[in-house]
């Protein structure tokens, strides 16, 4: 058989071309990661090859004897990690999961509740032209304008006059803990599910370093690709066996055909490494990187340029930053930084007043980074130089910050085996 780089020069040279960049740079977009080498290992085996319909023990296809095994791995170190008495590890992706919890619960034109996108929810929690938005009757909820978090007052008043059948917790962007019990209380009086999307913080959860959703929600969804450092894809949890039942069939057959089984096999080994004493280790790291940037950012000499960081601070693995006063918009933001090799990406502050395409924000996440095991010192200069860039004159000659960029990567080496 033809090794990649000799049948398809163009694609492997892409790829080379990708692991450079990803090596060189500093990766700081919040739901990226780099996932292990044992991962990419995984995903990139025979199991490509295999079609297993079903579930373990129950295929619609022969030959899934060691397949079978691989997700059943994946399904109890899942069901441990997170404290769940079932768990789906199917969805293609975190948009499927979410989709599929919504087959399983609802019905179309039922009303859902979920964060307004421009206040830091996802596409799948309610947007107009995405499948949540066109199949449901969406009341989105805001954060509040002083403090940017969210109004649990407006989400009980909303839940009251609309009485959902489904609340959405969960965000894409928003820095802070949410509180768990609360939506489940406000589910409660109004007879409406609560789905909490842990997408973002579910590494965070995994090490004991954030409130866990999965005590409180009906099901909880996640992907397994951002904090949580696994392969790309989605993740279904619930304690409850009737809704246990109704996820199955509403992932497969319902939203979906055969399951990526080489993702799942990777799956499987990102739960073992996410159990590890080195992985709440590196999760503390990312906290501690995210305060220290949010600290940088909060300074007078900067906050004098028109930053400043949304709800003032973070809890999690990311800092908002608030464009909203500053000379640069979010495209420029992202694009400075691109410019000296840091990698983040432009993102509406609640209130925007400019356009999805452009922004008045930036989101900036630290989990590549504690992966590539970055500590407070490291994460110190990263944050300053950050600052700096973001201060400088428009003119300004920003070579000296992408060497110091380049320091720092050279001194994280990434996937050194490869
Ligand atoms: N849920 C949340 C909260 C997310 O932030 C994302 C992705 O950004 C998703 C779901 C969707 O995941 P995917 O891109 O795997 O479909």
């Amino acid at each position: 058989d033809a090794d990649l780089a000799d049948l398809d020069p163009e694609i492997a040279a892409k790829i080379a071309d990708e692991l450079t960049r990803q090596r060189d740079g500093l990766e700081m977009i919040a739901s990226e990661n780099h996932t292990a080498a044992a991962v990419m290992q995984a995903q990139g085996s025979v199991l490509t090859n295999k079609y297993a319909e079903g579930y373990p023990g129950r295929r619609y296809y022969g030959g899934c004897e060691h397949v079978d095994v691989i997700e059943q791995l994946a399904i109890d170190r899942v069901k441990a990690l997170f404290g769940a008495a079932y768990a789906n590890v199917q969805p293609h992706s975190g948009a499927q999961a979410n989709a599929s919890v919504m087959h399983a619960l609802i019905r179309p034109g039922d009303t859902i509740m979920g964060l307004n996108l421009a206040h830091g929810g996802h596409l799948t929690h309610g947007m107009k032209i995405n499948f949540s938005g066109r199949l449901y009757d969406v009341i989105p909820y805001q954060v509040r304008p002083d403090d940017h978090r969210i109004d649990m007052a407006e989400v009980e008043r909303l839940a009251h006059e609309h009485r959902p059948k489904l609340i959405v917790a969960g965000w894409s962007a928003y820095a802070r803990h949410l509180d768990f019990a609360e939506f489940r209380r406000i589910a409660d009086a109004v007879d409406a599910y609560l789905m909490v999307d842990m997408a973002h913080f579910a590494g965070l959860v995994a090490a004991g370093l954030h409130p866990s959703p999965v005590p409180h929600a009906h099901v909880t969804t996640s992907t397994t690709h951002k904090t949580l450092a696994g392969p790309r894809g989605g993740i279904i949890l619930t304690n409850d066996a009737d809704l246990a039942k109704k996820l199955n069939s509403a992932v497969f057959p319902g939203q979906q055909g055969g399951p990526l089984e080489h993702v799942i096999a990777g799956k499987a080994v990102s739960f073992k490494i996410a159990a590890s004493e080195e992985f709440r280790e590196r999760q503390e790291r990312v906290l501690v990187g995210a305060r220290i940037l949010a600290e940088r950012l909060n300074r007078p000499d900067v906050a004098k340029h028109g930053i400043s960081v949304v709800s003032g601070g973070t809890d999690v693995h990311l800092v908002l930053v608030d464009l909203r006063d500053c000379l640069l918009d979010g495209q420029q933001a992202e694009d400075r930084l691109a410019s000296i090799d840091i990698t983040v990406n432009r993102n509406a502050v609640p209130f925007d007043p400019r356009p999805p395409m452009v922004t008045s924000g930036l989101r900036i996440g630290t989990p590549a980074l504690a992966t590539r095991g970055f500590g407070e010192q490291a994460f110190t200069e990263v944050a300053d130089i950050i600052a700096e860039a973001l201060t400088a004159d428009a003119e300004a000659d920003l070579s000296d910050l992408r060497h110091r960029v380049a320091v720092l990567a050279a001194a994280h080496p990434l996937y050194a085996g490869e």
